[in-house]
């Protein structure tokens, strides 16, 4: 008797296995555990997604494993490149949910900035993705897909260096609230079978989330970027609402304890701009006192507006006064350029689209996502204007 479809057990999705579980999964099919290094070197090394094209592999593992597993990333649906290089991807994750992906290219680096989740539950006041509420997390695969997908897109340069030298997790959503499936696409990422990024060239970006960050720091300490964006209890409270849950105290005394085992000995704080609510000369002033006793960095982050939202950006006088403050104080700060603006690819301007499950919009499709783009630049904050190139669109 046929057994019905949904009672077969699912096919594996490789894309989404660290090397270890990829092993494990190898050795359950009576296979060597090279046969799995194989197969992870073929998918992430050379992005290959078809069996038959891993040429090294035994004939009748290359016919066998279609039955039981398939290597599938989420679906391109647009390109698009900016006149300054930078580049987008639109992902399709199925359900009339969308993903952004954005390539930034600097003389030195090339910064791939990804998403963790479809929408974001924290609600941050200023922030479009959270805005735009919460659908679901991410897997491994979708995560990794993303690098997967902006790796293939981009040839290796002539010296055979990957494009992709660091990668920021700092697109749709809150990382640290998606821990295991973003810890498991960081694994990858590491893998010298695959990515081989050092844990310096990955960073994490949260607004927060005191214990998961406690678990990241012995499960996988990578780069940190902490969301401040307010120099008190009082005004985090209202601009980042699990600042409630997790005030500056608590937050503080887990970063101090992160950096005893990250790969930089200091944290970026990103602050966000916001004209007339967190950028006065008395901000900056406690801003300086609130960081004084943590190696850090600061990175200011003119707002990127979107529809319908109380904020605005801080004029280019207030984030120059603001940063004067902080230097005075000896701190390190840049302030962010705005990359990709053509393309919609700056911080809050990702166009993902969101299906809303906490009920909490009852759009489904919303111009602006995120956040953005680990770029560092000093930059006079003005934003230029540039012709769109679409690059090409499959669908
Ligand atoms: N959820 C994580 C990572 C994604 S957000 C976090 O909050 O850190 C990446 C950065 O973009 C965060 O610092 C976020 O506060 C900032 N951001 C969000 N909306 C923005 C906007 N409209 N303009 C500028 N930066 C924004
Ligand atoms: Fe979520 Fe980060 Fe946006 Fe806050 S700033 S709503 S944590 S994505």
């Amino acid at each position: 008797m046929a057994i019905p479809q949904s009672a077969l057990p699912e096919k594996s999705n490789l894309l989404g296995m660290t090397l270890p579980e990829m092993t494990a999964f190898f050795s359950a099919m009576g296979e060597k555990p090279f046969r799995a290094k194989q197969v992870f070197r073929w998918i992430h090394h050379f992005g290959v997604d078809q069996f038959d094209e891993m040429t090294d592999l035994a004939k009748s593992l290359r016919e066998k494993l279609p039955s039981v597993a398939i290597i599938a990333a989420p679906r391109l649906m647009t390109e698009q490149a900016s006149v300054d290089g930078t580049r987008k991807w639109l992902l399709d994750v199925g359900t009339g949910n969308g993903i952004e992906v954005v390539f930034i290219p600097e003389a030195d680096r090339g910064t791939l900035c990804i998403s963790s989740q479809v929408g974001c539950a924290l609600d941050c006041t200023f922030c479009a993705t959270g805005k735009q509420g919460f659908n679901r997390n991410l897997t491994t695969a979708e995560i990794i897909g993303q690098l997967w997908w902006a790796n293939k897109a981009m040839t290796r340069d002539p010296s055979g260096e990957r494009i992709v030298s660091n990668v920021v997790m700092m697109g749709m959503g809150e990382p640290l609230a998606n821990f295991d499936s973003v810890v498991g696409a960081m694994d990858i990422m590491l893998d010298d079978n695959a990515y081989g990024l050092s844990r310096r060239r990955v960073t994490l970006s949260t607004s927060g989330i005191v214990p998961n960050l406690q678990r990241l720091k012995t499960r996988c300490p990578v780069a940190l970027a902490v969301s401040l964006h307010a120099p008190n209890d009082a005004l985090r409270d209202v601009l980042v609402p699990i600042n409630k849950k997790y005030p500056l105290a608590e937050l503080f005394a887990a970063i101090k304890d992160y950096l005893t085992a990250a790969p930089r000995d200091f944290v970026t704080f990103e602050y966000v701009m916001l004209s007339g609510v967190n950028d006065s000369v008395a901000d900056a002033h406690e801003l300086v006192q609130l960081v004084s006793d943590v190696s850090c960095k600061l990175n200011l982050i003119p707002w990127n507006p979107f529809p319908n939202s109380p904020y605005a950006r801080s004029s280019n006088n207030a984030i120059h006064r603001f940063r004067a403050i902080l230097q005075e104080a000896g701190l390190i700060v840049t302030v962010r350029k705005t990359r990709g603006d053509d393309i919609d690819a700056a911080c809050g301007q990702l166009a993902g689209q969101v299906v809303d499950k906490s009920q909490r919009n009852r759009t489904s499709t919303i111009k602006s996502a995120t956040n953005n783009v680990a770029d560092q630049v000093e930059t006079n904050g003005a934003k230029k204007s540039h012709p769109t190139i679409p690059i090409h669109a499959t669908v």
